[in-house]
């Protein structure tokens, strides 16, 4: 099966995109109760359950070593955290919900007032049922989250606190899955592993991510090399990037995935140079769903530690609504049902669509340049009818007009309004019957 078979088996229905909508949620079903932070057990165990589905090489950096302007934090472990009352009820409590514990909650055993403890405790009183996330990875310190209705229906105490966490030297982990293709040249697929119990940030991106390498994977041949990373937020892409000096000047294109659920549209993010191969392969794909194309800011996910000028890499990043633009967004209502079945498949498409452009998008020579050549006598013109039909035609009429050796598949799929991927097949037509000729 080649990649464009996929891509149009599952646009036109004949594959089961709602399927792999219900197996992409839930394989984050699966991952969703795993508490993850940028290192510790919850990153182990979410790389051993996507090891069930891919080859991964999992790596291990000693906490201490050094990248670039980063250090490897202490590894951050939990076995329990609560607050609980005189009558020994746990009010608050990680087993219930890991957001409840501030992640990278140093350890605390105390006995003390809600106004000794109110200084530690997080809530969204504008939101008072859901409970925010929140991080104190490079302070230490500690803390809990709770819905604000809770903390309102609590009294005085004295309370019970307990957090049972350990930091202390070990390691940062991520993962990395590597498809060898006909070219060295690479493509970077990229999602990060750190968020705990957060569905769509970041669990949608883990799922489509993995869904793709099983597809490239199943692919007879690749045109690019493809490399997954699975890394902590930050101070995993940095890590990564300071061991992979020799990989970088082979990185062609790359997308970060994270956000891919959600009911709002498709938006890509374009590199910092914003007018890249991936940015007019992914600007492409997204605009023909009509979602947005934004430009590049230094602010977001791990794309901008891949395009800090240091590197200057050609990654992209794919979403639907981003980060802190919708109100579920890190808070426990970014929760399994936020994040629907059918949301994630049109992503998981769009990303193959996406890499339909890069694997496929090539310039031909019109072989039959002198007029338009007689479709029908090599029974390429359909005889009958049909919206369809004449779309199809349309789309060969479109390829021979600018099979000029220097005019790509994408160029022409921007000069005729059309999708690259109703180009794509047409190319394949045309060439199939000794019409076109594809150029190196
Ligand atoms: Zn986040």
């Amino acid at each position: 099966m080649t990649l464009a078979r996929q891509v149009d088996a599952l646009r036109s229905g004949e594959q089961d995109l709602p399927a792999l909508g219900e197996a992409m949620h839930a394989a984050m079903t699966r991952l969703y109760p795993i508490c993850r932070s940028i290192t510790g057990d919850g990153v182990r165990a979410t790389l051993d359950v996507l090891a069930e589905s891919l080859d991964l090489e999992r790596r291990s950096v000693p906490s201490g070593t050094q990248a670039f302007d980063w250090t490897v934090t202490d590894e951050w472990n939990v076995r329990d955290a609560y607050i609980a009352d005189r009558q020994g009820r746990r009010v608050v409590d990680f087993q219930r919900h890991n957001l409840h514990l501030v992640s990278y909650s140093a350890p605390v055993r105390a006995t003390m007032t809600l106004s000794e403890l109110r200084p530690h405790l997080h809530t969204l009183p504008d939101r008072p049922d859901w409970i925010p996330y929140r991080t104190t990875y490079y302070n230490r310190d500690w803390g809990f989250c709770l819905p604000d209705r809770l903390l309102r229906s609590m009294d005085e105490g004295p309370y019970e606190v307990v957090v049972d966490t350990t930091i202390a030297p070990g390691e940062l982990t991520y993962g990395e899955f590597v498809l060898p293709g006909d070219s060295t040249d690479e493509v970077l697929i990229s999602a990060h592993v750190c968020h705990p119990s957060l569905a769509n940030d970041n669990l949608s991106g883990i799922a489509v991510a993995t869904q793709l390498a099983c597809a490239l994977r199943s692919l007879e041949s690749r045109r690019y090399t493809y490399r997954f990373l699975f890394a902590p937020g930050t101070i995993g892409s940095i890590t990564w990037l300071s061991r992979n000096a020799d990989v970088l000047p082979r990185l062609r294109h790359g997308l970060v995935l994270t956000g891919l659920g959600g009911p709002g549209r498709l938006v890509y993010k374009r590199t910092r140079r914003g007018e890249r191969s991936i940015d007019r392969a992914a600007a492409h794909v997204v605009a023909r769903r009509g979602g947005e194309v934004r430009g590049y800011s230094p602010y977001g996910y791990d794309e901008r530690q891949f395009n800090a000028i240091g590197f200057d890499l050609p990654v992209g990043r794919l979403s639907r609504t981003p980060h802190g633009e919708y109100p579920e967004y890190h808070t426990s209502a970014d929760d399994l049902s936020f994040v629907a079945p059918a949301e994630v498949a049109e992503s998981y498409l769009a990303v193959l669509e996406i890499i339909d452009v890069l694997e496929n998008d090539r310039r031909y020579e019109n072989l039959s340049p002198h007029g338009e050549p007689q479709l029908g006598k090599r029974g390429i013109y359909p005889t009958t009818g049909g919206k369809s039909a004449s779309d199809a035609v349309m789309a060969m009429l479109w390829v021979l007009a600018y099979a000029d050796g220097s005019t790509s598949l994408l160029d022409t799929a921007a000069v005729a309004g059309v999708d690259f991927a109703g180009l794509r097949a047409a190319a394949g037509t045309l060439e199939a019957a000794g019409l076109l000729a594809p150029l190196p």
